[in-house]
């Protein structure tokens, strides 16, 4: 087999396919394999014009043979056993210098292993998150690298002219070594957790509690969409609200069973905040909802028992209910981007936080317009490493922060739920108290427990009356 490919691509699922006719289509011939052979035919025939840049590749070997060396493999299949074995098996058929690429989402801590495995053979491993469902995969996705400079380099190419573009700039950056790039990703899914939790939050109070048909709360999305809650998300629940279900006649939304998994991701970035000594308080939120999502049983035996929300219903005119999302949605992006550089300190991974906001502004999930201030306010030198306390999000939490308190409060008399608006709320609260009430916890462990406490104004550990 002739070598004749820039790149291998392991594993043609929704989105390795989607990343190969993408490799493609920007001129750099592709090698792919997938386990089940049958659908590298398929993949080849739809290819149209591209086929010709696909090397089709039945066996590892085939793939590994066709591709100049020194080699790079993207590795796209099902995350977790499926990458490892993927990967023990191409170990063996490489040379020193090669490069393998998982692309799949991946615990941080497997890659930052494995990078340390690979290195002591001699071979590159790139973590490298992928975010822009099958659709961004295809057209442009945000990629966040995590890996060698050195490896990085001679596939910068590829990865750049594949990835979305924001006012030209590639959506795409290396980000640090080993796990950096699947930690950023992570914790993108996080803020994703998040920021749907909100919009899901804001839906439940104008449906449930005003009474609102999806059509008409597709259409305040809408107008959401064209300010300054524009964003991917926003855009697509207008969508999603307006969709007809062809089969019944009813809105889309109402076919659909109201339980949400949660996988991977979202419980990768409360774990590691926790581990960090952080609180992504709005993420726990949205992880905690999903959980009782999928409770349906209990959620029905509930309403039986103790019957729905039967408090008074929200007035919240839409303007304050945008600025509350707005307002909750900026202090959920400021814990994910603590947490960022939280773990960059920890690991010495020197992310560049500005550079993460700005490769999220296309082509990712969670793009939106907010994430070009989130650059420039990190650019311009964020107080404390906090978005809360820049300057460009003043305006929008003093403003928000009394509509955000009205949709806690008209959601708690209501007896809607509204965990992810509230627990924004609490951390912007906590945020703005410079002093707080964790003096009476360090006395009550002093109490019980002998533990010491720091004394305002003076060194040492002190204790209190109680022990004299
Ligand atoms: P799919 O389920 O569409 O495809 C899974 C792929 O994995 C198939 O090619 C399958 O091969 C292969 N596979 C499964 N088990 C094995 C195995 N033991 N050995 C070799 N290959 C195996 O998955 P996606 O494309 O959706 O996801 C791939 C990765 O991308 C995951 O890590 C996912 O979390 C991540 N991701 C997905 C996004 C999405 O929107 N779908 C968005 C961002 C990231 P076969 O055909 O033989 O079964």
């Amino acid at each position: 087999m002739a070598t004749t490919a820039r790149i291998g691509l392991a594993g043609l699922g929704t989105m390795g396919s989607a990343l190969a006719l993408n490799i493609a289509e920007k001129g750099f011939p592709v090698a792919v394999w997938n386990r089940n052979t049958a659908h590298i035919t398929e993949v080849i025939e739809e290819a149209g014009p591209l086929r010709d840049a696909l090397v089709p590749s039945e066996t590892l070997e085939e793939l590994v043979a066709a591709i100049a060396p020194p080699r790079a493999i993207i590795i796209m299949v099902k995350a977790g056993a499926p990458v490892f074995e993927t990967i023990e098996k191409l170990v063996p058929l490489l040379d020193e210098g090669d490069t393998l690429i998982d692309a799949g989402n991946a615990d941080f801590n497997d890659t930052r292993a494995t990078e340390k495995r690979l290195r002591e053979k001699g071979i590159h491993f790139i973590g490298m998150g992928v975010s822009g469902g099958e659709d961004g995969a295809r057209h442009g996705p945000s990629i966040m690298v995590g890996g060698d400079a050195s490896a990085y380099e001679p596939i910068r190419d590829i990865i750049e002219a594949i990835a979305a573009t924001y006012e030209g700039d590639p959506c795409a950056a290396r980000l640090g070594p080993d796990g950096a790039g699947h930690f950023v990703k992570t914790v993108h899914n996080g803020i994703e957790y998040a920021d749907m939790e909100l919009i899901a939050e804001a839906y439940g109070l104008m449906r449930k509690g005003q009474g609102k048909s999806p059509a008409e709360i597709a259409e305040v999305f809408g107008r959401w969409n064209g300010g300054r809650l524009q964003s991917y998300l926003c855009e697509i629940t207008e969508k999603v609200l307006s969709a007809t279900d062809p089969e019944t006649g009813k809105p889309a939304v109402d076919v659909i069973v109201d339980e949400a998994g949660q996988k991977g991701t979202g419980r990768w970035t409360l774990i590691e905040a926790l581990k960090l000594g952080q609180s992504a308080s709005t993420i726990e939120a949205a992880v905690a909802a999903r959980s009782w999502s999928a409770m349906s049983g209990l959620r029905g035996e509930g309403s039986k028992v103790f019957g729905e929300a039967d408090g008074p219903a929200p007035t919240l005119p839409e303007d304050d209910l945008g600025r509350a999302l707005l307002a909750a949605r900026i202090l959920a992006y400021g814990q994910g981007f603590l947490l960022l550089k939280a773990a960059s300190d920890e690991f010495g991974w020197d992310i560049d936080l500005a550079r993460v906001a700005e490769i999220w502004r296309a082509g990712c999930i969670i793009r939106s317009s907010l994430l070009d201030d989130i650059a420039a306010a990190i650019r311009d030198g964020l107080p404390e490493g906090a978005l809360h306390l820049a300057p460009a999000f003043r305006e929008p939490l003093v403003n928000g922060a009394p509509a955000l308190r009205q949709v806690v409060t008209q959601s708690v008399a209501a007896g809607l739920p509204a965990t992810g608006f509230a627990s924004a709320l609490s951390y912007f609260d906590s945020m703005r108290q410079a002093r707080g009430t964790a003096d009476l916890i360090q006395g009550l462990r002093d109490f019980f427990g002998r533990h010491g406490f720091e004394r305002v104004g003076a060194e040492g550990v002190h204790h209190g009356p109680w022990w004299d």
